[in-house]
């Protein structure tokens, strides 16, 4: 396991891999944003793209993909500007928090926005994200299964010629470079990069007697639904420099609210503060590839230059072991199952070949970044 020698992300992060230099994707991403891309330009293309959209528009120029986060806000305001008329689409978590019902009701009422909130069957969910857990260890494939399906198919069935989602992961968290350039999001970006750990919806029937019609929702379009309509999806970060503390001042601005007394995971106040779960989704990166939710966050803010390395390792040093107890407690209850359950099997999936050394009763992780970290509970 090695470590970026700018940021603070190891080379276990799905995406983030090492050059010559020791420099990982996502601050050669980082580098792409400052240097290579000319903003300009994308800006220009975005004007013609809109243009595009409004000539095949029908009443919707755009659907966005909303949580009601910073960053849907932050979409939603850019799309406005540009004069699109915006359909907002949301895949109703069951695990949605207060703070992210009212984000939305005042992004609804206050962008003055037309509204989808798409709710899946709660028992279907539940079942599914049982067999996420128990098979892959990630609970959060149903919920990416649900939050690229649902806006495409929108798109294609209401005949709406574009779809803009937010922020190029590749860009912003890691990856090969020609995907860190790319602008659109098609069926063969999600089919590697949707965070399903490479299945299907076809691969989960049959699983937890999850039928083909309980997972309807999940079903992607088929590349022969585009040969009627094919709109058109691509990444508003693409066009536009992301950064995570300038979207929510803009969506501040506008009403949207932080987390300021609750910390769910990392060190962010303003993210993943939309639904209860999303901190599981992060805590098992922790058994898996070896790193917590902190490491993203601090190593955006060393790229963006808000901190530096040290400075960054001293707080993870000081926050140590960050447990979302609280969200394990409700998802267990969501799920029906005691908490021995949810540990016994995020303990099935430490990555004991790669990541982590058994000493005694002790895991811990040779070479980690910090020397004197506090393995007790790891
Ligand atoms: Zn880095």
């Amino acid at each position: 396991m090695r470590y970026c020698k700018r940021c603070i992300l190891p080379d276990t992060r799905p995406g983030i891999f090492l050059d010559n230099e020791g420099v990982c994707s996502g601050c050669r991403g980082h580098d792409d944003k400052e240097i290579t891309i000319n903003w300009a330009r994308r800006a220009a293309a975005f004007k013609e793209i809109v243009a595009e959209a409004k000539t095949h528009s029908t009443g919707y120029d755009c659907i966005v993909p909303v949580s009601g986060g910073k960053d849907s806000w932050y979409q939603v305001i850019t799309c406005q500007q540009y004069g699109l008329k915006v359909l907002g689409v949301t895949w109703r978590t069951p695990g949605r928090t207060g703070i992210g019902q009212r984000n939305l009701d005042n992004m609804i009422s206050r962008l003055s926005l037309d509204h989808i909130d798409f709710t899946i069957d709660p028992d279907v969910e539940r079942r599914f994200m049982i067999a996420a857990y128990e098979r892959k260890g990630a609970t959060a494939i149903p919920m990416h299964m649900a939050l690229f399906a649902i806006p495409i198919r929108f798109a294609v069935q209401m005949r709406i010629p574009l779809v803009i989602w937010g922020e190029n992961p590749q860009l912003e968290f890691g990856g090969e470079q020609v995907e860190r350039l790319a602008t659109e999001l098609d069926l063969h970006w999600i089919a590697k990069h949707g965070v399903t750990n490479q299945t299907a919806r076809e691969d989960w029937i049959g699983v937890k007697d999850l039928t083909n019609e309980d997972l309807a929702a999940y079903r992607l379009p088929l590349e022969s639904d585009f040969r009627s309509f094919a709109p058109k999806s691509i990444f508003l970060g693409s066009f536009f420099k992301w950064n995570s503390f300038e979207n929510t001042r803009v969506s501040a601005k506008h009403g949207f609210e932080s987390n300021a007394a609750n910390l769910k995971t990392g060190v962010w106040h303003f993210a993943d503060i939309d639904c209860h779960f999303i901190a599981l989704h992060h805590f098992l990166k922790w058994y898996k590839f070896g790193f917590l939710r902190s490491f993203d966050n601090l190593s955006v803010q060393i790229r963006y230059g808000l901190t530096t390395r040290e400075d960054a390792i001293r707080e993870l040093r000081e926050k140590g072991f960050q447990v979302p107890n609280d969200d394990i407690t409700r998802f267990c209850e969501f799920a029906d199952k005691p908490e021995s359950w949810f540990w016994e099997t995020a303990e099935s999936f430490r990555n004991n070949s790669e990541v982590w050394r058994r000493h005694g009763d002790t895991w811990t992780i040779p070479g980690f970044l910090i020397d004197d970290w506090d393995w007790t509970h790891s």
